[in-house]
């Protein structure tokens, strides 16, 4: 059994004061009632990463990004490459999130070219996948899933797959907890399919409304390895409850 990990998403939310007192906060918690057997990880907006790597410090919570450019380098106007997200401690990075896909364009080639370059830095990539509510109607769910697991992710794949139905993010509308499970077998055998044996390892996340709420139901569903937390993430105390959730 691989540890579980609960990721805070905190999209473009906040300035550097919110991410400092959010941060102080969670530790401060961690600290006074520590939790043992799960990872967590925070991904604060670009410009708090440093700050919020100074805050972690000493911390077991690490520090994920939100997004990297392909390359390692050069001439890509306001993008961020992997090698700098390490030199600022980071040691995750979200990719292929559906708000990237849908505001940047961004297609499974990109997201597996994106993925290649933040494990060449050193970084664990949590690739996220999901159908939108059309293709969940159109009874297209799975082909949806199964092309963009096979178009995200590179050979050799090592990291952390989200499955984020599009239509649960943000809505409070979160999956059931029968439609989870059935959806989460499904990218398993199709990552023991496209990985062999190294598929039957990788973690699989859930996201999309996860709350204090819900979080342990979901948490508790077979070979869910944990959460990614969006505007629940944003809370600490609703943040401190979904870590605590892992059973
Ligand atoms: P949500 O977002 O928890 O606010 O639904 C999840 C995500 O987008 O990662």
């Amino acid at each position: 059994m691989s540890t579980p990990i609960i990721v805070g998403n905190w999209k473009m939310n906040g300035l550097s004061a919110d991410s400092a007192d959010r941060v102080k906060q969670i530790t401060a918690d961690l600290a006074a009632q520590p939790v043992s057997g799960v990872e967590i990880v925070v991904c604060p907006p670009f410009t708090q990463l440093a700050l919020v790597a100074t805050a972690l410090k000493g911390s077991p919570v690490a520090l994920g990004a939100q997004d990297c450019h392909k390359d390692a380098k050069g001439a890509h106007t306001g993008d961020i490459a992997a090698c700098m997200l390490k030199d600022v401690g980071t040691t995750h990075v979200i990719l292929g999130h559906s708000e990237r896909r849908r505001d940047h364009g961004e297609v499974d080639e990109t997201v597996r070219e994106k993925t290649v370059s933040a494990i060449a830095a050193g970084l664990t990539p949590i690739v996220c996948i999901g159908e939108t509510e059309d293709q969940r109607q159109e009874g297209q769910t799975e082909d949806t899933l199964g092309w963009q697991i096979k178009g995200s992710l590179p050979d050799g794949f090592d990291g952390i797959v989200a499955y984020e139905p599009v239509w649960a993010i943000g809505t409070g509308l979160a999956a059931t907890s029968e439609d989870i499970q059935s959806t989460v077998a499904f990218i398993r055998a199709e990552l023991v399919r496209q990985f062999g044996d190294a598929g039957k390892s990788l973690r699989i996340l859930y996201g999309g409304s996860v709350d204090a709420t819900n979080a342990a139901s979901i948490l508790a569903i077979p070979d869910v390895a944990g959460a990614l937390v969006g505007g629940a993430s944003l809370k600490p105390d609703a943040f401190l409850s979904i870590v605590r959730a892992v059973p």
